[in-house]
Formats: C-alpha cells, sequence, structure tokens
C-alpha cells in the first residue's frame, strides 16, 4: 500500500478488537505481574532477552510497542524505539554506538544541540569528532581514520538547508564497517525511504511533522535489527521513555500527515519562489530550488519537500531587522517548526568545515504553515515594508 495510506491503517490494531477507531492511551508507572513466576521472568528480560517484555511505565506499554511497530513499517526498517526527544533520540544513538577511543564523523550541518552534545560531552568521552563538508558524497573516505565508528548525516541540513549524497556516503562507510546514522526530520518516512537509501540507523523528530501540532516533543529512532538490541539497551538505560498521552498526540498527527504534507510543500515552494523575485534577498536556500545545495540529489533521491527552507537577506540594521520580524501578523518567531502554523526565526550557522558557507547579512528560517499562501504573502510583503522604512 502507499504511505498515505499506511499512515491511516497502521498502528490500529490494538483498538479494533473493541471495535474502536482508535487505540486508548495506556498511562501507568506500574505493570502488576499476576505470579512469582511472572515477575521472575521478566527480571530475567531485564537483562536483554526480550525487549519487548512490558516491566514498567518507562520502558513502554501497549500504547509505545503499538506506535513503535506502525512507524518501524512506515519507515521501512525492522525496529522502532520511541524516546522523550528528538534529541534524546540522538544522543541514545550516539552513546549505544560509540565508546571511548572511537571516531564520529558528523556533518558541518547538522542540528544545533547535537553540535552542543558532541563538543561538550562527547568528546569529554573520550570520543574524536571530526565535522565534514555536508557536499563531500564520496569524498568522505579522505576523512576516514582506522577508528573510525560512525558517519552522521543530516539532509537537507539543519538551517543551510545542503542536501547530501547519501547513498555514495553510505557506500563508502559500509566499505569500512562504519555504521551510518542519518536526522530524516526534514523529510520525514514520506520523502526520503532512509532504510533504503544505506543508512543503518534513522533519527527523528516526531515534534515536528509527525505531531503536527507543536503540542508535544517527542522523539523516534529506526534501523535494522543489527543494532537494535544495543540501541534499546542504550535507550533503557538512559531512561529517555515517553507517557502514553504523547504518543497518542503523535499517532494521531500522523493520520493526517501525507496530507499535511502535500499543502505545507506547496505553499513552501509559493513562498520561496516569492521570497525569490524580491529585491532584499540574496538567495533562497530550498532543496526543490535548482540553486540550493545538492538540489540534483534532492531530486534523485527524495519524494517531495516539507514546509521549511531559509533566506538570506541583504544586510540591514539591527532596528530594521526588528520592525519587521516584531510586527509579522501570522509568522510566528519560535524553535521548533512541523507544526500547522507559519514561523520566520533569525539564524547564525556556525560552521568549520564547509567552504561554500557565509553570509554577511541576515539569515532567516522559514517555515511554510498552513495558513492562505495569499495571506502569508501579504503579512511578508508589509514585513519588508518595515524592513525598508526603518532607517537607523
Ligand atoms: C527539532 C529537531 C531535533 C530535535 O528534536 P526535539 O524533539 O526538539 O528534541 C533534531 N533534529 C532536527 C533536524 C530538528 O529540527
Amino acid at each position: 500500500m502507499k504511505k498515505e495510506t499506511l499512515v491511516t491503517t497502521l498502528g490500529r490494531k490494538f483498538g479494533t478488537s473493541s471495535g474502536v477507531v482508535n487505540s486508548p492511551v495506556i498511562r501507568t508507572s506500574t505493570i502488576l505481574f499476576h505470579t512469582l513466576a511472572e515477575f521472575e521472568a521478566t527480571e530475567k528480560s531485564v537483562l536483554g532477552d526480550d525487549e519487548h517484555r512490558l516491566i514498567y511505565g518507562r520502558s513502554g506499554t501497549p500504547t509505545t510497542r503499538e506506535f513503535e511497530a506502525a512507524l518501524a513499517e512506515l519507515d521501512g526498517a525492522d525496529h522502532a524505539i520511541v524516546t522523550s526527544s528528538g534529541l534524546s533520540a540522538i544522543v541514545t544513538t550516539l552513546t549505544a554506538i560509540l565508546s571511548k577511543g572511537d571516531h564520529l564523523l558528523a556533518s558541518d550541518s547538522i542540528y544545533g544541540s547535537m553540535r552542543s552534545y558532541c563538543e561538550q560531552d562527547l568528546k569529554r568521552c573520550g570520543v574524536e569528532v571530526t565535522y565534514y563538508d555536508p557536499l563531500i558524497g564520496a569524498g568522505i573516505a579522505s576523512l576516514i581514520k582506522p577508528n573510525t565508528k560512525m558517519i552522521y548525516c543530516e539532509s537537507p541540513g539543519s538551517l543551510t538547508f545542503e542536501v547530501q549524497d547519501i547513498p555514495a556516503i553510505a557506500k563508502v562507510a559500509h566499505a569500512h564497517n562504519i555504521v551510518v546514522a542519518m536526522d530524516n526530520t526534514w523529510a520525514t518516512p514520506l520523502y526520503f525511504h532512509a532504510a533504503d537509501m544505506g543508512v543503518d540507523i534513522t533519527i527523528h523528530s516526531c515534534t515536528k511533522y509527525i505531531g503536527g501540532h507543536s503540542d508535544l516533543v517527542m522523539g523516534l529512532i529506526t534501523c535494522s535489527k543489527q543494532y537494535y538490541s544495543q540501541l534499546r539497551r542504550t535507550f533503557r538505560n538512559n531512561g529517555a521513555g515517553v507517557g502514553g498521552d504523547n504518543i497518542y498526540l503523535a499517532a494521531r498527527g500522523l493520520r493526517t500527515m501525507a496530507t499535511r504534507l502535500k499543502q505545507h510543500y506547496e505553499t513552501g515552494l509559493i513562498l520561496a519562489n516569492w521570497f525569490k523575485s524580491r529585491p532584499e534577498i540574496v538567495k533562497v536556500l530550498h532543496p526543490a530550488l535548482p540553486d540550493c545545495p545538492g538540489h540534483a540529489i534532492w531530486k534523485r533521491d527524495f519524494t517531495g519537500a516539507t514546509g521549511l527552507f531559509a533566506v538570506l537577506v541583504k544586510p540591514y540594521s539591527h532596528a530594521a531587522v526588528a520592525a519587521m520580524l516584531d510586527n509579522m501578523e501570522l509568522f510566528g518567531m519560535g524553535f521548533s517548526w512541523g507544526g500547522y502554523e507559519s514561523l520566520m526565526l533569525p539564524f547564525k550557522a556556525h560552521r568549520t568545515a564547509s567552504p561554500s558557507w557565509s553570509h554577511d547579512g541576515v539569515c532567516l528560517r522559514v517555515h511554510a504553515g498552513l495558513e492562505h499562501p495569499d495571506d502569508l504573502i501579504a503579512d511578508l510583503t508589509a514585513g519588508f515594508k518595515r524592513l525598508n522604512e526603518t532607517i537607523l
């Protein structure tokens, strides 16, 4: 079946026996054992021989297992693990695979909080980290060392939207026995099939399009069989479990994700092209536009684009930028994205390995929400008028 169908059907088995459409939410800390024998079997399973047994709220309930099975299938992976945030999915992956003395190759365009984790914690624990130019492709071979254990990709990259040649990177990695992990939050399981492109471990922040309504924080890891037990064990030891209500909200968001994404895609492109026509703009970074770094790869490997992109604006005074952003009617200024509402946020990208990246003016990250594009363009037109009229 097509993914549009799967998002409406997967993960509903648990409710169907009673005839209800949506699976019920289980809220619990404690799971009772009926007999001493059952309790003793559970104690054994904590040591790792049965990851699916229900033992305690933190490690999951039927609500958790059903959502995990649905997302593993949707992502074309063997297994899935839901975690308390997208960042905890990243940290679980890094700590499950990497040990003291190992070397990590991470994209220069990775999500900012992951970079902080690498700099402040991973290095402190004795892991070597090298950032690579997201446009490196097969050239990544030149950065591999005898102790390289993992290549961590994000495509398109956070803030700067470079599209990476994941199949080329994965081919080099696997020839050296290196694990390929990738943050696929931007494209979702619908627009990039990471497992088919050679990715071993895929990370999604469900906070974004899967939830889709700006009302939850949750993460997801999907993976092949080979890495599942280690990831599950580290997840359990990190205590990064999720309550049933958040999983319910994510499952509810999933039902409409395919439909929402079509609109984010369409509106995002309308806005990106509109920005391109404006005299204030130097460049629009949107993977579906021909001048975005890696556009040809996007065309080859992705089946769509979502609503997040960036615009590089000419230099303006701080007061002019404030006059624009402080008075937007529809574009909120806030972290996160993937909800129904439009957002716009100034950013500075910190790059140490991307020769192509530099911009002296204002950088804005834009999320195209589900409002009518005409109203969004009217809001932006008024914003640019304030930007131009503020002479300071
Ligand atoms: C938001 C985000 C994350 C982190 O997700 P949280 O659920 O907020 O912890 C990770 N990667 C990308 C690309 C993101 O945009």
